[in-house]
């Protein structure tokens, strides 16, 4: 018997769904995708567009919308329109399932959408007669768009299809279409049509037969697991907080796009809303996969694999890749945290394959660093790039536009290898992370790592000593050939922590600028400057106030490890509490205003779900 927690009916609506159908090319409502498909929906709003789909958005190098309701049912009766802008309705988005229900003229109309494979969706109409006499209907679906043409019972317009039964009569013109059916409903009784609506990017049109029945019961077993997977039997989560995780959830799913053109394994999209963010970014997979761990290890497993596929001949992996790989940006890497996500997916798994396939990989990204990025060969290491630019080299901290990289120069390392001119205590920190971790997976997939264990603890004490500024009490990157450091509060600071190289009084004095008001116990606490720096603008600073929810969750688990539990479940609540639509159904953001709690940037944002769901795991 699977628990409450895990039954997808229980979770209505974490995301509102409904919207206007969109009007031009921006994205800013939220949409549902499933199964790693390139296209995806939402529910209408207005009562007007009772029983019609919005969408469908089609993805692919960018979005766009094929129409603002492409699937849009109508009936009549004796050449009468049944006006269904008058029905009573209701239009709920079930994690994995969109549904409509109608009423109106004596008539019960259900309306399901589901996605049933990586390109195509099922959408199922039921109508029922409840009234004491046969009903003779016309049931129209209708929609418009450019460049239709009509094959048989299918449409295919911009390389999405929808197959129509047998036995439909449509019509269609490049403009628009109009398939129609007679139906004969006897009292009491039931007419329902399933057609398949698929969008293959590829080029590939699939040509499956599905039995509705079967494929939602099949949907219904699917997320359930999911839900079964990520709650314990006895969650000790408030409701709140349950729907919040499955919210992170969906988000998740709807930006999973699977494998195409030059994406060669499944991958999940920053995030669907924003069409700058149509790839698979490095450090953003790493975090995705330890967030989908929690439920759903094998698109983690996938996302990982797909940023590995185009490891370099020298072990780099790049900043993002996307479907065309001419896009593909090798200018920088991301930060090092991939070894922590293998681990993260081994301790939900227990797959020992999975990690000796990864573990070669791993080893050699992690070694590039010190071949390609470590100037002066002293065994610290710095971010850069491969084309000499300052640009490029912030992009690669992850951290685009943070203030402590301001002032730093480039120096060349090699070929196509320069370095910034200064150290990075978050860089070298994860790095040391990474060794525990390379050891600690050595042993699952039977390889020597014992060599870093001892690099480890080399490192550990030379961050502890070269990057801790004792009169300032805090963590912070260090310029190369010059005394002192880059004496900037950021979260940066705290990442010795998350990774335990910080000595218990090192922590102690971190944590106090943690709890401190004026610094980063803001109202949405950990924000990436502190808030007493002069160029502090959560507004429009990107990486300079806005809280990120990777950092903070990085500085809640670096809090726990040295025992301010207390400390890190205030900042938690904080977050969870007054972040803007976090505990109602509004959209996951990109980051939060640490001063206002607004969500800021991209909505439905993949790893700040991510973040999400293994805090709430945590709790
Ligand atoms: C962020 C990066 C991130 C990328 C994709 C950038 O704007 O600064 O850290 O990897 O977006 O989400």
């Amino acid at each position: 018997v699977q628990s409450a927690s895990a039954q997808r009916s229980r979770y209505p609506d974490v995301l509102e769904l409904r919207t206007e159908p969109p009007a031009g090319k921006s994205i800013t409502g939220n949409v549902f995708s499933d199964k790693g498909a390139w296209h995806a929906y939402a529910l209408p709003l207005r009562k007007e567009d009772n029983g019609a789909f919005i969408g469908p958005l089609l993805m692919d190098m960018s979005g766009k919308w094929l129409s603002g309701s492409f699937s849009r049912l109508s009936l009549f009766e004796n050449d009468q329109n049944i006006d269904l802008a008058a029905a009573k309705a209701t239009a709920t988005y079930y994690p994995g399932l969109l549904q409509q229900d109608l009423e109106v003229a004596g008539l019960v109309i259900r309306q399901q959408l589901i996605f049933v494979s990586n390109r195509e969706a099922l959408l199922y109409t039921g109508v029922v007669n409840k009234t004491g006499r046969a009903r003779h209907l016309e049931l129209r679906y209708s929609g418009q768009s450019q460049g239709i043409t009509a094959v048989r019972n299918a449409i295919q317009v911009q390389g999405f299809a929808i197959t129509f039964p047998e036995k439909t009569m449509l019509m269609a013109d490049s403009l628009q279409y109009v398939a129609k059916w007679d139906v004969a409903i006897p009292a009491g009784g039931k007419y329902e049509q399933t057609q398949v609506q698929a969008y293959f990017p590829d080029g590939v049109r699939p040509a499956r037969r599905y039995d509705f029945a079967d494929e939602l019961k099949k949907n219904e077993t699917r997320w359930n697991g999911y839900l079964a997977r990520y709650f314990p039997p006895a969650s000790k989560l408030t409701a709140p907080e349950k729907r919040l995780a499955v919210k992170c959830m969906v988000t998740l799913m709807t930006n999973w796009r699977s494998a195409s053109k030059d994406i060669l394994h499944d991958g999940v999209f920053p995030s669907v809303n924003y069409q700058g963010f149509y790839g698979v970014w490095s450090w953003d997979s790493w975090k995705q996969a330890a967030g989908l761990a929690t439920f759903f290890p094998q698109l983690a497993k996938d996302n990982m694999r797909c940023m590995f596929d185009y490891q370099d001949e020298h072990g780099m992996i790049a900043d993002c890749i996307y479907a065309d790989k001419k896009e593909n940006n090798w200018r920088d890497t991301k930060p090092p945290l991939a070894a922590w996500a293998v681990w993260e997916i081994y301790r939900h798994t227990k797959d020992a394959a999975f990690v000796r396939e990864m573990w070669p990989k791993l080893v050699r990204y992690h070694e590039w660093w010190y071949q390609h990025r470590d100037h002066d060969r002293n065994g610290l290491c710095e971010y850069g790039a491969t084309d000499g630019t300052r640009v490029a080299a912030a992009w690669e901290s992850g951290m685009d536009n943070a203030v402590r990289f301001d002032s730093a120069v480039m120096l060349q390392n090699g070929k196509g290898a320069w370095s910034l001119n200064q150290e990075s205590v978050d860089l070298n920190a994860y790095l040391y992370a990474e060794k525990l971790y390379l050891s600690k997976l050595a042993a699952v997939a039977g390889s020597r790592g014992d060599v870093y264990r001892s690099e480890a603890e080399k490192l550990r004490q030379r961050i502890s000593a070269q990057f801790y500024d004792e009169r300032r009490g805090y963590f912070y990157d260090r310029l190369l050939g010059a005394p002192g450091h880059v004496a900037v509060d950021g979260p940066e600071g705290w990442i010795p922590l998350w990774a335990g190289v910080a000595t218990p009084q090192q922590a102690a004095a971190v944590k106090e600028k943690m709890a401190s008001p004026e610094k980063f116990s803001t109202k949405i606490p950990l924000p990436t400057l502190a808030a007493d720096h002069p160029a502090f603008d959560p507004m429009k600073g990107y990486w300079r106030g806005p809280v990120w929810l990777d950092q903070f969750a990085f500085g809640t688990e670096g809090l726990r490890k040295y025992g301010y539990s207390t400390l890190a479940a205030k900042l938690e609540a904080q977050l969870l509490e007054q972040a803007e639509g976090m505990l109602t159904d509004g959209p996951v953001y990109e980051n939060y205003h640490p001063l206002s709690g607004k969500g800021l940037n991209a909505r439905n944002f993949s790893w700040s779900a991510a973040h999400l769901l293994m805090i709430l795991k945590n709790k």
